[in-house]
């Protein structure tokens, strides 16, 4: 039997007959990168290959050092006599799906991805595969996303409120991706202004340098010390919850966007006021659904529930296993 066209190695997965690998977490010669979160775009590699939209972002996470290729979505490159393109993933700008064709097999490996739409990224475009490598993030029947605009339209009525009260509306979100989809996600008609965390704000600005049209933002570092944020929305990131960074904001209310706040228990240990479900990860019905769109004969699961997608995948006929891989459950990137 021939070895398999993609498979786990000690510095991530790697294609022999093209000699590269996808999302390595060790440096090696030939990367070929999903997306910009740090699980997946790791410095210290030679080369990197990765989709054209994500290339500021890309760039800042990666620092001066290695040499990035911009990919167009679709337009194969080859190494050697295998033939790798990149589709876009509908996850955050710039992500994509890495296709790998060799010898008629085709390989597709997801990275991270969601179908819902999403303004600040081109949205997610099924592949027919033979083997598809799926992230399983949130694969449990449980994860179910409400529609993006209900949950934003919640948002703005929560900021209004608070607004009324003259206490500052602090949302926390992932810095990247999630915050921008958030922002664009916002009714036109604001209550008060909207600013952003030191580590928000500069991938805004990749967003914006890159076309994505966002409403105006403020950084919170370049606002006066008796700033009055009674009618702001803040927008931050998980970690300054709690931190020495919040004290200037009087009598803030908290909330929390993400996928995980799904499920209640979730909140309440975070202890923030709100909750609110959106994320930047396939729910469950989309990713049942995307495998059915591959047409896959055989599927590898990576990251979060994937024991549970393979024992389900597996009840209902298919070939399905775990992938070995070291890429995180960070519960903050989703
Ligand atoms: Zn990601």
């Amino acid at each position: 039997m021939s070895s398999p066209l993609i498979q786990p190695t000690g510095k991530g997965l790697y294609c022999a007959a093209g000699d590269f690998y996808i999302d390595p977490w060790r440096p090696v010669s030939r990367a070929v990168i999903t997306h910009a979160h740090a699980d997946h775009a790791r410095a210290g590699s030679e080369q990197y290959w990765a989709a054209s939209p994500g290339l500021g972002l890309l760039r800042r996470r990666l620092g001066p050092r290695g040499v990035i290729h911009g990919v167009d979505y679709g337009v194969p490159v080859q190494f050697g006599p295998v033939a790798v393109s990149l589709h876009p993933a509908g996850h955050i700008l710039g992500s994509a799906q890495i296709r790998v064709e060799y010898r008629g097999e085709v390989w597709v490996a997801s990275g991270d991805y969601k179908r819902d739409a999403d303004p600040t990224c081109a949205p997610f475009e099924p592949l027919a595969c033979d083997t598809f490598i799926t992230e399983a993030t949130f694969a449990l029947p449980v994860y179910r996303w409400p529609a993006v605009e209900s949950v934003a339209a919640d948002i703005h009525a929560w900021w209004q409120r608070n607004a009324s009260e003259r206490r500052t509306t602090m949302l926390f979100s992932y810095a990247l991706g999630k915050a921008q989809r958030l922002l664009a996600a916002l009714p036109a008609e604001h209550p008060g202004p909207i600013y952003l965390h030191g580590a928000v704000a500069p991938l805004t600005q990749d967003y914006r340098d890159a076309g994505v049209e966002l409403p105006p933002t403020r950084m919170v570092s370049e606002a006066a010390k008796d700033e009055d944020y009674g009618s702001s929305l803040v927008i931050a990131p998980p970690s300054a919850a709690g931190s020495t960074w919040m004290r200037r904001f009087r009598k803030p209310v908290t909330g929390f966007a993400s996928g995980w706040m799904r499920i209640r228990g979730n909140r309440r240990r975070r202890g923030h006021d709100r909750g609110f479900v959106i994320s930047d990860h396939v729910d469950w019905p989309g990713l049942l659904q995307t495998i059915r769109d591959t047409g896959a004969r055989q599927v590898l699961t990576t990251h979060g529930r994937a024991d549970e997608l393979v024992r389900y995948l597996n009840e209902q006929g298919l070939q399905a296993r775990p992938l070995a891989t070291l890429f995180g459950d960070d519960e903050d990137s989703d």
